[in-house]
């Protein structure tokens, strides 16, 4: 009898937060689909405990010794230059002893880009190298450029506090200098310092990108004939391509039944991610805007995400009687399934590129409130490119956050970028069917890992 060949491997590399946990599995589950076995290597940070989804995945752990007050205190820029040097030599050890004991054939290495260190070890073994951005397309741009900008001093009125950060950044429309993706709480020598590793595409063999060329085609291009020279493959978004359980918080499910009991399109979505923290002033003044704006509203308030608070016992006694009458508050939210909910008819979101990937994946249109990162790139792209976002920018009060919500909700401007929210999605839709551009692009990526 003949023997049955060989599932051939790939080992994943995700990079520890939900935002990049969850494309990851994503993407796993995808190329598990086309016939490779995976063994997924991660950090004991923010650990995914796999679910039934994943029975026939191998997990181990890249061991290492940082506290988790590294973890706590120094996120993101300076814990990821730092773990990457702790795990480069514990890599080697966990990838060279899968390759001892795989009696599967290991095809490469699929890497998150914050996670640059798995690159360099699957270098050393002489294993196809990828790059794996769970942000988007144009977020990549602004990384591989960001030491030029630098060099002709572009990115001068970032390092002073009075600086213009209104102009446009030269080659990068409609992106101002205040969009590019920096952090308030890194220097801009170390943001410098984690984009050259992230970018170094010196020992990758190619590079998959969590987007639609729909959404991004000019960045694309752009990676793809000049910025890059190896194969790009926009394959997102992959919650469309393989959806999966891979929430680390416990998800309460009563809003949807709360969200049946209301009209179409009438709530607010309000989510601000598993990472952005607010002032207890900024949390006062969102909820005594939203309730002035006479709408309901679906919160998700993370424990510990108002700076000082363990949940909402700071905020005023009337916060209670407005969620009680048009509000409804939970800790952690089931996401996709809440946008793809009729009643729902705007997002008030940080703009992480998963929440804008399953925003537009589902026709909400939305309200942008950037904190960092690629969320700055994200939300002009939702405002001044798809022109399906408001972006609310500069200190927030009530009567900011009213105006926003009215101007998405009840307003005709709202209207307008809803239909525009549809027809996106719509084409987001097509990209991932049979014949779309992500789908060609996966089969393409497919193809390609089966000559390297
Ligand atoms: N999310 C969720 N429930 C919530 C809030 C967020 O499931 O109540 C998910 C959301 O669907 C998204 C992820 O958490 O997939 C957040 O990723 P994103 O890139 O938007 O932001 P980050 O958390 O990385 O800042």
């Amino acid at each position: 009898m003949e023997d049955k060949p060989a599932r051939r491997r790939l080992v994943l590399v995700p990079a520890s937060a939900q935002g990049h946990i969850s494309p990851m599995m994503q993407l796993a589950k995808a190329l598990h689909l086309k016939g490779f076995s995976i063994t997924i290597a991660q950090t004991k940070f923010n650990y995914f405990n796999p679910s039934d989804d994943f029975t026939d995945f191998q997990f181990i752990t890249i061991p290492e010794s940082l506290p988790e007050s590294d973890f706590e205190n120094l996120r993101p820029v300076l814990f990821l230059l730092k773990l990457n040097k702790e795990c480069q030599e514990s890599f080697k050890d966990c990838l060279g002893q899968l390759l001892l004991q795989q009696s599967n054939e290991i095809s490469g290495v699929i890497y998150d880009e914050y996670m640059y260190f798995a690159g360099a070890v699957a270098k050393e073994f002489n294993l196809p190298n990828v790059i794996f951005s769970t942000t988007n397309a144009t977020a990549f741009v602004c990384r591989s450029v960001f030491e030029e900008l630098d060099a002709n001093n572009v990115l001068a009125p970032l390092k002073d506090s009075k600086g213009k950060q209104d102009e446009l950044v030269p080659g990068l429309h409609p992106l101002r200098i205040k969009d590019l993706p920096t952090s308030k709480i890194a220097s801009l020598d170390k943001i410098l310092e984690l984009y050259k590793n992230t970018v170094d595409k010196g020992t990758a063999s190619s590079v998959i990108i969590n987007t639609s060329s729909c959404l991004e085609s000019s960045s694309l291009s752009w990676l793809q004939q000049e910025g890059l020279d190896i194969p790009v493959y926009p394959i997102g978004p992959l919650h469309m391509v393989a959806s999966t359980s891979t929430s680390l918080f416990e998800e309460n499910k009563s809003c949807i039944e709360w969200l049946n009991k209301q009209k179409q399109d009438s709530v607010i979505f309000v989510s601000l991610g598993s990472l952005a923290l607010i002032d207890i002033n900024e949390a006062i003044e969102t909820a005594l805007g939203l309730d002035n704006s006479n709408q309901h509203f679906l919160w998700v308030i993370r424990p510990g995400s108002i700076r000082g608070s363990e949940w909402i016992e700071h905020l005023p006694e009337e916060f209670s009687k407005m969620v009680s009458g048009r509000g409804y508050v939970v800790k952690w939210a089931p996401q996709k399934e809440v946008l793809a909910h009729p009643a729902v008819g705007g997002f008030w979101s940080h703009c992480g590129w998963n929440s804008t990937l399953e925003s537009i994946g589902e026709g909400v249109p939305m309200i942008c409130r950037p904190f960092s990162a690629d969320q700055n790139v994200n939300a002009r792209y939702l405002e001044c490119v798809w022109r399906i976002g408001i972006q609310v920018e500069g200190e927030l009060d009530r009567g900011v956050v009213e105006r926003a919500v009215k101007r998405l909700m009840v307003e005709e401007e709202g209207d307008e970028m809803r239909k525009r929210a549809v027809s996106l999605k719509e084409k987001l839709r097509a990209s991932v069917r049979s014949g779309g551009s992500s789908h060609n692009s996966l089969e393409e990526f497919v193809h390609f890992m089966s000559t390297l």
